[in-house]
């Protein structure tokens, strides 16, 4: 069925920067519509603590910080729908989404679906995901209560998750295939200054076993090549993510990655789409960038559109 109604955007992901260009656009007076698959909010819903988020001293969970930025974008009357959006199609100026329930109109698309964890790939990691694999560490933590984890990466996820995890279990090994860690400094510290948490580095997965539950996983030493087995009764994989853009790219350019690649105003390659927050291209993914782009998006958005009615202020005047 197709909703008749032409929307000036439709921004699809409800993250911070969904949400946020979604705020943006109500405020501004578009006619905007958001399309999440899931609740909104986003990878950061997953984050116990939040420190780093600007205006909050005492820090605030993920959560929190998501449902304020929905209501704040609600009470400017952002309309959020829960359906996956399976692909767009353009006739002329005009943008059509598809979902699995609607045809939806508009004139500008911002794309704000942010990434999905990724997998590692070995044997056992499918068949025990939910039995002691987890994506999640906010999420599954509290199961692990004394039991021996395992926590896979060397990024800021991984870290935090180790150190988070070190609340409930009884240990916590932090598993990378390099030397070192990718995480910041300040992360670094407080997973080496902790009694529970241990780095064993040069090392990567080949194999998760356990017959109902995990029981161990399997190593393989990168530099000896050397194959060790660790008892375990929880595995945390953060290997990193990957960006959920497959719909869009008959659409736009994207990186080998996955990831949309666009302009310093959001623009992609295509006419009247944008992108921002973490299925974008870029180095650097926090929810504060995430928010910026979400206004800029928003900003540039604004401007195609409103060249397309003919009511754009014009640019007659360069000073
Ligand atoms: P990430 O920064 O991409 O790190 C992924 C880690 O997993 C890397 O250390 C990578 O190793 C390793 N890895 C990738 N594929 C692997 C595989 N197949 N087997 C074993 N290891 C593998 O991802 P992230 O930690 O999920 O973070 C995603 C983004 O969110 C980043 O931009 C991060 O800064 C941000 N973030 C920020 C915070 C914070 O500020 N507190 C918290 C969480 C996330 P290599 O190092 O060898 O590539």
């Amino acid at each position: 069925m197709t909703d008749n109604n032409i929307y000036d955007i439709i921004i699809i992901g409800g993250g911070p920067a969904g949400l946020t260009a979604g705020m943006y656009a109500c405020r501004g007076e578009m006619r905007a519509l958001l399309i999440e698959k899931a609740g909104s909010g986003g990878q950061i819903l997953m984050a116990e603590l939040v420190e780093n988020y600007p205006g909050f001293p005492e820090g605030i969970s993920g959560y929190e910080l998501t449902d304020k930025m929905k209501k704040q974008a609600e009470k400017f009357g952002l309309d959020i729908r829960m359906e996956e959006v399976k692909g767009i199609v353009r006739a002329g100026m005009e943008i059509t989404v598809i979902t699995e329930k609607w045809k939806y109109r508009c004139l500008a698309v911002i794309m704000a679906a942010g990434a999905n964890p990724r997998k590692l790939g070995v044997p056992g990691e499918d068949e025990l995901r939910g039995r002691g694999v987890s994506y999640c560490a906010t999420c599954d933590g509290p199961f692990f209560r004394d039991k021996k984890i395992v926590v896979i990466g060397g990024g800021n996820s991984a870290v935090h998750e180790a150190v988070f995890l070190s609340k409930f279990g009884r240990s916590v090994k932090l598993i990378h295939r390099r030397s070192r860690l990718r995480a910041t400094k300040i992360l670094q510290k407080t997973f080496f200054t902790n009694e529970k948490t241990e780095f064993v580095k040069d090392s990567i997965v080949i194999g998760i076993n356990g017959k109902d539950m995990v029981e161990s996983v399997l190593l393989k030493n990168v530099k000896t090549g050397e194959k060790s087995k660790i008892n375990c009764g929880g595995i945390f994989v953060a290997v990193g993510v990957i960006p959920n853009s497959k719909f869009l790219k008959e659409n736009v350019e994207i990186d080998e990655k996955g990831y949309i690649i666009t302009d310093n105003d959001m623009k992609t390659s295509a006419d009247g789409i944008f992108a921002c927050g973490d299925v974008r291209k870029k180095t650097m993914r926090q929810v504060i960038n995430a928010c910026g782009e979400g206004a800029q998006a928003v900003y540039s958005a604004q401007e195609y559109v409103e060249e397309l009615k003919g009511i754009s202020y014009g640019k007659d005047f360069s000073v």
